[in-house]
């Protein structure tokens, strides 16, 4: 693919290249107060929500053109680009005239490929930087799809963005990472710089900092996080953000190793590993969850824990799957039977 250095004048191609500020733009001293600590702490690309896809109604749906003028102070005052979502046509013209320096499409739009392309549309002929979040679901076709729609509209300056993909479960993530997929983006267009946005994986201000850490492990080219002056205030998402001070802190504390190329397919691949095996643990989690629920219903309508034949059947049909995937049978045979047993011990623990 084509494209263009996204560094704008001024800032270093050093990694990561770094976005902070609010979900939201709020207020005109909530912007200027936030971007002023983080200007004092080297930030130089200011981010803001101006509006706001929320998952429900009733939430704060951002302040609108109102604070675009505010964006342009930031600019003006303190030397930061500033970066906004767009969704729409009408968020693209006015974000533009308004002067914003980096335009990016958030998860949800860039699902849905023909908001994409009514983007794409009003972008031709616009020389921007536009960063393209991943969309909510985990398809690296759509990704990509919506990558090649801004390409197409003569944009060359362009970044991806990893903000995780929505998932059911949000024990421990609020967007799963599932690393495999930027990395297999890099893999199909390695010169396309990719972002990692540990606020909206994480959803937590705690695993803001491991997972900025496990982006530079992966050689990502940035990161996009939220800070706020206030979090514990804030409009949306206050759980995710952090202070300027503490973003500081965060970034300081990294450790940015250099792949050597010798190593670097290697680090891909065992990194995919250690993804998998993460997968793998939560998948076992789930299924435990699901054998305790099993137990209190046996529990409830007084069966007995063991059920033979559906055992039988389990080992059977799992052990000929496992073999058509190109595993050894009794390999398989060892790991079920160790599952069951664990099962097992997890129902008995319900029926006491
Ligand atoms: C955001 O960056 O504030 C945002 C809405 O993100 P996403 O599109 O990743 O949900
Ligand atoms: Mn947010």
């Amino acid at each position: 693919m084509e494209l263009e250095s996204i560094l704008l004048p001024g800032v270093d191609g050093k990694r990561p290249l770094v976005i902070a500020g609010p979900c939201s733009a709020e207020t005109e001293e909530q912007v200027m107060e936030t971007a002023r600590r983080l200007a004092a702490r080297g930030i130089k690309i200011f981010r803001a929500g101006i509006w706001k896809p929320r998952t429900k109604p009733g939430g704060f749906e951002g302040i609108g053109v109102k604070g675009l003028p505010w964006l342009k102070r930031v600019h003006k005052e303190l030397g930061m680009y500033t970066a906004v979502e767009v969704a729409t046509p009408y968020h693209v013209r006015e974000a533009l005239a308004h002067d914003v320096d980096i335009l990016w499409i958030g998860a949800r739009t860039s699902a849905n490929p023909f908001a994409v392309q009514e983007i794409a549309d009003a972008l031709e002929g616009v020389d921007i930087p536009v960063f393209i979040k991943n969309p909510v679901n985990p398809d690296l076709d759509l990704w990509i799809g919506a990558i090649e729609r801004i390409h197409n509209a003569g944009i060359r300056r362009i970044a991806a963005i990893h903000r995780g993909f929505s998932t059911y479960d949000k024990k421990i993530y609020r967007n799963l990472p599932q690393w495999h997929i930027p990395i297999e983006l890099h893999r199909q267009i390695p010169n396309l710089p990719i972002i990692c946005d540990p606020s909206h994986i994480g959803g937590k201000r705690e695993l803001i900092a491991p997972l900025c850490q496990q982006a530079m492990d992966l050689n990502f080219d940035g990161l996009i996080i939220e800070s706020h002056c206030n979090p514990d205030k804030a409009w949306s998402d206050a759980f995710q953000q952090v202070t300027p001070e503490v973003l500081d802190l965060i970034l300081n504390s990294l450790v940015i190793r250099d792949m050597t190329q010798s190593t670097e397919n290697l680090t891909d691949l065992r990194h995919q590993i250690d993804e998998l095996d993460n997968s793998l643990l939560e998948l076992l989690a789930r299924r435990m969850r699901v054998s305790e629920e099993i137990g209190t219903y046996k529990k409830e309508h007084n069966m007995s824990i063991l059920q033979e034949q559906r055992y039988d059947e389990i080992l059977r049909n799992r052990i000929g799957q496992a073999e058509q995937m190109g595993m050894d049978g009794e390999f398989m045979k060892t790991v079920l039977v160790a599952i069951h047993e664990e099962s097992i011990r997890h129902q008995q623990e319900i029926m006491k």
